[in-house]
């Protein structure tokens, strides 16, 4: 076995979801994903695909009409987006080792903004990168970039920079003005830049023409060594689907395609079908989806903050609370403890990064507002 596989960490969220699987009494909070299934008509694409027969492989780089498809939509958001540089994938995850590979060998310096939801930094550590993670700061409950000690750390040394805008855990959105800091700063030391932007649509700011939250394509062109990460997974209620897709520039997307079928030779085709009628109906789903998770945190996060000892700010995008309980300093501890004791199930803050020890995180996508508000009164009961 591979000596970075030996020391491959288990994932903290992981390992206090397991000690809580199949326990009917514990209200779940702890992944980042709705309770609310996928809507009916996208059902119906994938299974009237079936019906077809379309049993085959597609193109490595995804079927030409999902790509066409995610063409037209992403340029409805951010200006032309050409087929030229897509590539569908099996959900953003696969999106984002697929774009580590792509970009540093093993060796190479890597940069990543935290806390951070772990795959991003564990995912280049696995292929032998060494990474380097500069933290966010909490102030007040929420947590904000030192922009100065971000471009001091990106140097000419640093193959691939990592940011996660909307963040999971903690909310912080990159502003379109920080943006174009960090895309200049990376041009002129060669960095390429490695853009998770899964949460874009659901940003609760308004401050932003197209509603999504800022986005790194807004601020470069084609040719910028740039690659953005997309999933079908929380804007459409697709985390089970697994699929997602990758923006770069032309010149990459020949041999990402090289890449795929060496990976998983395409994503799966009866769901690539789902996406497409998913991206040409987004208006019947993600404003609804957007709505509703907005109106989750406006009741989560009140009554959270009520709660002695909780510092805890709303976030700007994403689906997660991200706040600190006073008096509990141990993440993972703290995390177990709820679930065994107050049949409550968040993930531990330290699952993300060392400086988020004594966080914890509550993803607030839930069908019913109820839901939230009993798991407050488990966690007051619980401190009382
Ligand atoms: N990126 C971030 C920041 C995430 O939080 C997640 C899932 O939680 C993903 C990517 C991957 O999503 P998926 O693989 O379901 O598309």
């Amino acid at each position: 076995m591979r000596q970075t596989l030996q020391n491959l960490e288990e994932s903290k969220i992981r390992e206090v979801a397991n000690a809580g699987f199949g326990r009917s009494d514990v209200l779940a909070f702890w992944f980042g994903e709705s309770d609310e299934a996928t809507p009916d008509f996208i059902r119906q694409a994938a299974i009237d695909s079936l019906q077809r027969g379309e049993t085959f492989y597609s193109h490595n780089l995804g079927l030409l009409e999902l790509r066409e498809a995610i063409s037209a939509y992403m340029s409805a958001r951010h200006g032309p987006v050409g087929v030229d540089r897509l590539a569908v994938t099996s959900g953003g995850v696969n999106a984002l080792m697929l774009a580590v590979q792509a970009l540093v060998d093993a060796g190479d310096e890597v940069v990543a903004v935290t806390p951070v939801w772990p795959n991003l930094t564990a995912q280049p550590a696995i292929l032998g990168a060494r990474v380097r993670c500069v933290p966010l700061r909490p102030v007040d409950g929420a947590w904000t970039l030192d922009l100065d000690a971000l471009l001091a750390a990106v140097t000419p040394a640093t193959k691939l920079l990592i940011v996660n805008s909307p963040n999971n855990p903690t909310g912080w959105t990159l502003s379109r003005a920080e943006q174009q800091a960090i895309v200049e700063h990376c041009r002129r030391t060669g960095t390429w830049i490695l853009a998770d932007e899964v949460y874009e649509r659901l940003y609760y700011a308004d401050d932003t023409p197209n509603g999504c939250a800022p986005s790194f394509l807004d601020v470069t062109g084609p040719d910028d060594r740039l690659v953005v990460v997309h999933s079908f997974s929380k804007s459409f209620l697709m985390t089970g689907w697994r699929l997602g897709w990758l923006v770069m520039p032309p010149a990459l997307t020949h041999p990402m395609g090289k890449l795929l079928e060496f990976n998983t030779s395409c994503a799966s085709v009866f769901t690539q079908r789902a996406g497409v009628v998913a991206l040409q109906r987004t208006d019947e789903v993600t404003p609804r989806v957007v709505a509703h998770l907005r109106a989750c945190r406006d009741t989560l996060v009140p009554l959270l903050q009520a709660v002695p000892g909780v510092q805890v700010a709303p976030a700007r995008g994403g689906m997660y609370a991200f706040f600190r309980l006073a008096g509990f300093e141990d993440s993972l501890d703290t995390a177990k403890r709820l679930v065994a004791e107050a049949g409550l199930g968040l993930a531990p803050g330290n699952a993300f990064a060392p400086e988020a020890q004594g966080w914890l995180r509550w993803c607030f996508a839930s069908k019913d507002t109820g839901r939230l508000a009993e798991g407050v009164d488990r966690l007051k009961r619980w401190l009382s």
